[in-house]
């Protein structure tokens, strides 16, 4: 049975969800508040998982893992398609939730919906391909002997996500985790929790046994204990490349498995030959998307000198033309960042950015619906050196860079320079200019004269610091699997 939290007047969240149960926190104290990004009001609260509540929801997961992972691969199938449907038949509440915690405009929410969904879905279809799940023989040399090679899944996993998109991210870890037939105990962020509680109670009603999906509340603090935990045997990470960094030192202990996807500082390059009205929507798409707060935000635009004024006045035009608001707004496109301390310290980047002599080209407006909430308006930096802070740092927030330049040479190391690798976008009218920047831009996954489009057939995860692994796609469903081999006597 689901519970709508947004229903109650102020709800409080559970400190966990263990085997199917609610804990309640012993200290009242440990509670934090949970704000509706649009209003900055408090709108219910948070209870913090103490350590032995997050040991128990462990051994719940490491007690559910034998029935889990000898179920038949179609039967786990089955129940997430089962999780598919559901989250479709409570796309509303979902979409809902997710307004009021991060204060995204509906068709932002809507779109989470439908991505979280059809990444159940996705991971459904591969658990009915019963090939992927069973042995495979290899053909040895020496015929007297046969060799097969097998995968099972890696065991108990910890699923730790953040707050910018925290129902695709949950569905991205939980859904191949399931379906590899691991268990699990998720950590969501302490400012979106509702949004996986819902999710939570939705993977309940599904039918998934007790202790499969376990849930803790709270803060780093909560994070950090699942990492070390011992019965923990694969930690998958979406957050801040310093936090990936703890989580893999802290892995380490065991030599449990990650997967981590971490930050970015991604290119957008606009050819002279680009459709530059098709190009600005791109740039828009691209930095200012879920108020710019995007592992994936191309918020380096690298645009050919022969239209750079062209493009940047398009795109003036166009940032001005931005409606920041509450997701109740009518014709909102952006919505606020999703907490004080966020808005904060990306206004903190960009102070920094422009003493350091970066300067403001234009920026977006802000009304007064945008009185309470966390609201910031678009800004756009132009030529900045390529030693300020907001051309080399992830700002996780709406200010994107545009820098000229004048060869594909210039703009491909322009592009490159930087430690991160996670995603690029080329716009160009030339095929083979495309294939050369597709090969040499350093990124997981390069978009060619498309916004953002993900699949969950396509993996997602970068190369440097911008994480270890690749989530979505087959890959994603091995990353939760141990891949063995047996040698045998063929007598
Ligand atoms: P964090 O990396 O700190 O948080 C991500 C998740 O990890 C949250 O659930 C967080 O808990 C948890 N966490 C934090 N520290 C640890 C730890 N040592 N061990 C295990 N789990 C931990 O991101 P922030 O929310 O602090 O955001 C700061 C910056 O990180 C952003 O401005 C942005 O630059 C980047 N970021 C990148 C994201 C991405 O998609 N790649 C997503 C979010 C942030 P909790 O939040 O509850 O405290």
């Amino acid at each position: 049975m689901l519970t709508l939290l947004a229903e109650e007047k102020l709800f409080t969240l559970p400190a966990a969800t263990i085997a199917g149960h609610a804990h309640q926190s012993a200290h009242a104290d440990t509670s934090t508040p949970i704000h509706n990004a649009s209003t900055g009001a408090t709108i219910g609260w948070q209870q913090q998982a103490s350590a032995a509540q997050i040991d128990a929801a462990v051994r719940a997961a490491h007690a559910a893992l034998p029935a889990w992972r000898a179920t038949a691969a179609a039967t786990r199938g089955d129940l997430l398609k089962k999780i598919a449907e559901l989250i479709e038949s409570n796309r509303d509440r979902l979409a809902e939730m997710q307004m009021q915690v991060s204060g995204k405009p509906p068709f932002e929410a809507g779109l989470d919906v439908s991505d979280a969904a059809a990444t159940f879905d996705y991971y459904a279809g591969l658990c009915r391909d019963a090939a992927l799940f069973a042995p495979e023989a290899i053909d040895l040399p020496d015929h007297t002997i046969t060799g097969e090679r097998f995968y099972e899944s890696v065991g108990v996993a910890a699923l730790i996500v953040p707050w910018n998109f925290p129902m695709v991210t949950t569905a991205w870890k939980m859904a191949p985790a399931l379906a590899a037939g691991c268990t699990v105990v998720l950590k969501p962020s302490e400012f979106t929790s509702p949004v996986e509680h819902l999710l939570a109670a939705i993977i309940a009603e599904a039918g998934v046994p007790d202790g499969v999906v376990n849930l803790v509340n709270g803060g780093g603090a909560v994070g950090a204990q699942l990492t070390t935990h011992p019965l923990i045997d694969k930690i998958s990470f979406t957050g801040s490349t310093a936090s990936g960094q703890k989580v893999m030192q802290a892995a380490a202990q065991d030599m449990k498995r990650v997967t981590l996807e971490l930050g970015g500082k991604s290119a957008l390059i606009v050819r002279a030959d680009a459709d530059i009205e098709g190009a600005v929507t791109l740039a828009v798409g691209g930095a200012f998307a879920n108020a710019g707060q995007m592992c994936s935000a191309t918020a380096r635009i690298l645009v050919h000198d022969d239209v750079y004024r062209k493009f940047m006045a398009t795109f003036e035009t166009a940032v001005r033309s931005i409606v920041v608001g509450p997701p109740t707004g009518a014709d909102v496109t952006m919505g606020p960042l999703v907490s004080a301390a966020q808005r904060d310290r990306v206004q903190t980047l960009l102070a920094q950015g422009v003493d350091a002599g970066a300067s403001v080209a234009f920026s977006g407006q802000l009304d007064s619906a945008c009185a309470n909430g966390f609201f910031m308006a678009p800004v756009v930096i132009a030529e900045p050196a390529a030693d300020n802070v907001l051309w080399t740092d992830e700002v996780f927030g709406p200010v994107a860079c545009v820098k000229s330049f004048r060869t594909d040479e210039e703009a491909i190391a322009l592009a490159n320079d930087t430690r991160y690798g996670l995603v690029a976008t080329v716009v160009t009218a030339d095929k083979e200019a495309a294939r050369r920047y597709k090969s040499q831009l350093r990124a997981g996954l390069v978009w060619i004269n498309t916004p953002q489009l993900i699949f969950p057939q396509v993996c997602w995860g970068g190369l440097g610091l911008s994480g270890i692994g690749r989530e979505l796609g087959l890959a994603g469903l091995r990353s939760y699997q141990e891949l063995r081999h047996a040698i045998a006597d063929a007598n």
